[in-house]
Parts: C-alpha cells; sequence; structure tokens
C-alpha cells in the first residue's frame, strides 16, 4: 500500500529515470483500469465565446488583446453543436467561454435548457468567475457540470498570474467549494510549468485536487502565449517545474494514484506539446477522458488561450475521427451515456 504523501509525490515529480517512470506508469495505468475501467468519455467542448473582461497574465483571450478578433455564437450554432454531439455518440457537450457578461444569465439559462429538452445529453459550463447567482440559475435550468481550474494552489503565485477584477470576490478554490454545494459536479485543474511555479506547489495541487473531491482534474501544460505578460517573464526559478510533456505525464499518473474515480482528461495543450502520441500517452498514465472540439472551424482560430493550438483548421466530424481512431488504436472503447464520475 503506497502513502500519496507530498514526499511520495515530490519523488516522483523529480524523477527523470525513464526505465524507473515505467513503474510509475504501470501504477497509474492500473489504478485507471481498476477504478474507472476502459471507457473514455468523450466530451465535445463548444468554445461559445471569446470576449473576456479579465487580464489574466497567462491567457491569450486577455481582455487588452487588441489584434484578437472577438466572437460569440448564436443560440442556434451553440444548439446546432449540441445536436452534433449527440450524431457523434458524445455524453456531454461544455460549454466554454472568456467572462464574457455579453454570456447573461438568462441567455445561457435558456440555452442549458434547451439543450436539456432537445438531447440527452450531460451539459457543463466553463465560464469563470461569474457571480454566484448565475451559477444558482445555471444549475436551475438544468447545469450538471462546472469547471473551474484554480491554476495552482500557491497563492503567491496565483497573484502574480492572476489579477482580481477590482471588486471583492470570492477565491476560484472558494467558488468550487460552493460550486459543489450547489449540486454540481466539480472540475478543476491546473497549468504545468508556470514561471515561477516549484514542484512543491504542485505537490500540494495534488493533494488540493483530492481534497476538494474533484469529479474531473484537468492538467495541462502552460504554453506561452507572446501577446501576455507572463511570456516575458525571464528569471525562472531554480527549482522551477518544466512546462514538459514529460512533467505532464508524470502529473496526470500522480493525479490518478491521489483521485481514483476522477475523470481525467488528456487533454488538448498535451496533444499540442506532442501532436503524434499526445493523446494516447495521456490515455496510457491515467486519463479516462478526452474533449473533441466541436466549435464550428470559422471561430477556432480566435480562441487562442495559447498559440499553435491543435485542431484549429479542423472541422468537427475530423476532430471526431480523429480521437475515435486513436482510442481504438491503444484497445480502449469511447464510453457510453454521461460518464459521471462513480462515487
Ligand atoms: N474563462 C474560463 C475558461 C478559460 S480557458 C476560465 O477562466 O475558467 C480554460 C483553461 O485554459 C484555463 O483555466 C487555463 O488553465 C488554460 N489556459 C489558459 N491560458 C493558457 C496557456 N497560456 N497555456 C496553457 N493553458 C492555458
Amino acid at each position: 500500500m503506497i502513502t500519496l504523501d507530498e514526499k511520495f509525490i515530490l519523488n516522483w515529480l523529480t524523477e527523470d529515470d525513464q526505465s524507473k517512470l515505467q513503474e510509475l506508469w504501470q501504477l497509474a495505468d492500473k489504478t485507471r483500469q481498476d477504478n474507472v475501467g476502459n471507457s473514455v468519455h468523450l466530451r465535445g467542448l463548444i468554445e461559445v465565446s471569446n470576449y473576456c473582461v479579465r487580464k489574466c497574465n497567462y491567457c491569450g483571450l486577455r481582455a487588452d488583446r487588441k489584434d484578437l478578433t472577438r466572437y460569440r455564437m448564436t443560440t442556434e450554432e451553440i444548439l446546432d453543436c449540441a445536436k452534433k454531439a449527440v450524431e457523434f455518440g458524445y455524453g456531454t457537450v461544455v460549454l466554454q467561454a472568456g467572462e464574457d457578461y455579453g454570456i447573461t444569465q438568462d441567455w445561457l439559462s435558456e440555452i442549458v435548457r434547451q439543450i436539456k429538452k432537445q438531447t440527452p445529453l450531460a451539459v457543463t459550463l466553463s465560464m469563470g468567475e461569474r457571480p454566484v447567482d448565475d451559477f444558482v440559475a445555471w444549475r436551475e435550468a438544468g447545469a450538471d457540470r462546472y469547471l473551474l481550474r484554480f491554476e495552482t494552489s500557491d497563492d503567491e503565485l496565483y497573484d502574480k498570474i492572476h489579477p482580481p477584477l477590482p471588486k471583492d470576490q470570492m477565491s476560484r478554490i472558494d467558488l468550487l467549494k460552493k460550486i459543489k454545494e450547489l449540486g454540481y459536479e466539480a472540475g478543476s485543474g491546473i497549468m504545468i510549468g508556470i514561471p515561477g511555479q516549484s514542484f512543491s506547489s504542485i505537490a500540494k495541487d495534488i493533494l488540493l485536487f483530492r481534497k476538494l473531491d474533484l469529479d474531473m482534474i484537468g492538467v495541462g501544460p502552460y504554453i506561452a502565449h507572446q501577446d501576455t505578460p507572463l511570456s516575458h517573464q525571464e528569471k525562472l526559478e531554480t527549482q522551477q517545474v518544466p512546462n514538459s510533456e514529460l512533467m505532464v505525464y508524470k502529473v496526470v499518473a500522480l493525479t490518478r494514484l491521489a483521485c481514483p474515480q476522477a475523470n481525467i482528461p488528456s487533454t488538448t495543450a498535451l496533444a499540442t506539446l506532442n501532436k503524434d502520441q499526445g493523446r494516447e500517452k495521456g490515455l496510457n498514465r491515467g486519463a479516462n477522458v478526452v474533449m473533441p472540439n466541436l466549435t464550428p472551424i470559422q471561430y477556432r482560430k480566435f480562441y487562442e488561450i495559447y498559440p499553435a493550438k491543435v485542431c484549429i483548421n479542423e472541422t468537427s466530424d475530423d476532430c471526431r475521427f480523429c480521437i475515435q481512431g486513436r482510442i481504438f488504436s491503444i484497445g480502449r472503447e469511447a464510453g457510453k451515456g454521461k460518464g459521471s464520475r462513480n462515487k
């Protein structure tokens, strides 16, 4: 029996011997198999809007990027994407956006109601740090899940990368607790390799995933966007965590050990680092979810949270066949139904 404490996690995070790491990959894969089985749940991602009021220092959608063409999908376009999700056999749609107050509480409530009425899909929202009464209204409208990464549990680092809006607001971690209280399945996660992020801070993030008892946990590499302030940060810590593919696999695997029942995606950001094998390797080292993109092709390149994102020139159909082929190639199967966490 392993004791999954900070020391255990730190040992693996700093292990670079490929043959020793095989042990971690095998342990994570077995834990995944024993707890969530062979199914890979598909969540169709709809990038609803790239407007944003925030100025997160890492994100390419930040408010003061003036050169980015902004878009907001129409109700009809969003419902069409949801119908495609059903046609493609996905169990869930994830509606994600910048923090866009052009997306009003009522407008999104109506969309959620329509999707729930017209389809059997689970609806996940990822709209950023909205006021609590928005979370209440969307839950009442039928939304099942909410995704809000806390990005890092290190307060000092968080304050450097994530300036608050000029009003009192709950922290992302407190918001996650509220989201759970409201009856949503809660998803969160972090970026790996943020300038100034230490190994011990990642170990604490993983322990916090467990403490928060999250249903979904997404971890991906930080990818610098040249039009954001964080990309110009020069001096890295000596203990700096690399934003490498290998580091992402270690965090995926350790997250699986810490949270055996959680839904863990093999992320698009990871696939951006290794276009050929990133998705598959993530799935073989602890992950059990993939989020194929459903966003209409004319909008994809504008949802530029980081540069060179994979799939920006592909249609929803391309993403569907590509992802299904990858799942099949590693002997796994696409999940049926909504793919909620076993509790
Ligand atoms: N507005 C929503 C959705 C943001 S995009 C929100 O703030 O929750 C979703 C995720 O993309 C973020 O939570 C962050 O973890 C990730 N992201 C943003 N910029 C990134 C970058 N430069 N590299 C890697 N991931 C990034």
